[in-house]
């Protein structure tokens, strides 16, 4: 006799629960729903109906994936970001609810600088999955990204994420440790770097800590070593109108655009995510001090 969905989601639920989960019940729900590719709705809808021993067993092997607390996400290997679906790999950030936030700065921006050019050159340094740069290839297709990358693996992924989400025409990619490899200008820079300072990492919960890449979350003693490294270059990089967008650490508001500002850029605008924290900034050339130089 094969077990119904209803059973099997109530014995994951009880088997999350009793390792300490607090989401337990959603958790169940999502795993469940992603492995069979049916919708939450669906999978209320069928739960008298038998799951075969196969996908019983698959099930409780992602289950106990996660009692091991690998994220939800990493177990079905993809997730959700400003409506489009990205491949995670072993080398990639799962992308953040927060990070729409950076995305929905400068969607105005990429519109505002494609109406008047015709076209918007972006690019994304530590693009991980791509996907900061495909959501705004997708918000605006006068728009063309470059997605840069330390990490092969993190490269192709994106490679990956372009083509799934029919963008790979107008998404290029580059290995690069920030700017080093990088030639031109760009009219938005944009990047999520690694922010956490370093010994913060091992105080991360065990999903972040064990299952998102060390070298996507570590931004050195003072968490500030990648935006010191982009702000230095960003200059030679920038077209005139354009802007850089960041997405930045709770409490690295004023540091990071005092970083700015004495490159030369003036902050334009900043965000709170949905937790209330600042967490992203958008800056623009200084007018007075180019003007200058
Ligand atoms: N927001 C992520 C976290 O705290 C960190 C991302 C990053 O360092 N860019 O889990």
């Amino acid at each position: 006799m094969s077990e119904t969905l209803d059973r099997l989601l109530a014995e994951s639920r009880d088997r999350l629960k009793a390792a300490g989960l607090d989401g337990a019940a959603v958790d169940a729900r999502h795993l469940i729903s992603g492995l069979l590719g049916l919708s939450l709705a669906g999978l209320m809808a069928r739960g008298g109906e038998p799951v075969s021993p196969a996908d019983a067993a698959r099930i409780r092997a992602a289950v106990e994936r996660r009692v091991a607390r690998e994220p939800v996400y990493r177990i079905l290997g993809e997730r959700e970001f400003h409506g489009l679906t990205f491949t995670l790999s072993k080398e990639t950030l799962e992308p953040r609810p927060d990070t729409e936030t950076l995305v929905d700065c400068l969607i105005p921006h990429v519109r505002r600088i494609a109406a008047s050019k015709g076209s918007c050159r972006l690019i994304d340094l530590g693009t991980g999955t791509g996907a900061i740069c495909l959501a705004l290839l997708a918000a605006v297709l006068d728009a063309r990204g470059l997605g840069t990358d330390i990490s092969e693996d993190a490269l192709a992924t994106a490679r990956e994420n372009a083509k799934r989400n029919g963008l790979a025409e107008r998404f290029q990619s580059h290995r690069s440790d920030w700017f080093e490899a990088v030639e031109g200008r760009f009219d938005i820079i944009v990047s999520n770097p690694p922010y956490i300072r370093s010994n913060v990492v091992a105080e991360l919960e065990p999903e972040v800590r064990y299952y998102d890449p060390a070298a996507a979350l570590d931004g050195g003693n003072d968490g500030l070593d990648a935006y010191r490294a982009i702000a230095l270059h960003a200059g030679r990089h920038l077209e005139p109108d354009g802007v850089i967008g960041l997405e930045i650490g709770f409490d690295q508001k004023q540091a990071v655009a005092a970083l700015f500002e004495t490159q030369g850029f003036c902050l334009l605008e900043s965000s709170k995510d949905f937790g209330g924290n600042d967490r992203v900034l958008i800056f623009g050339q200084d007018v007075e001090r180019s003007n200058d130089r």
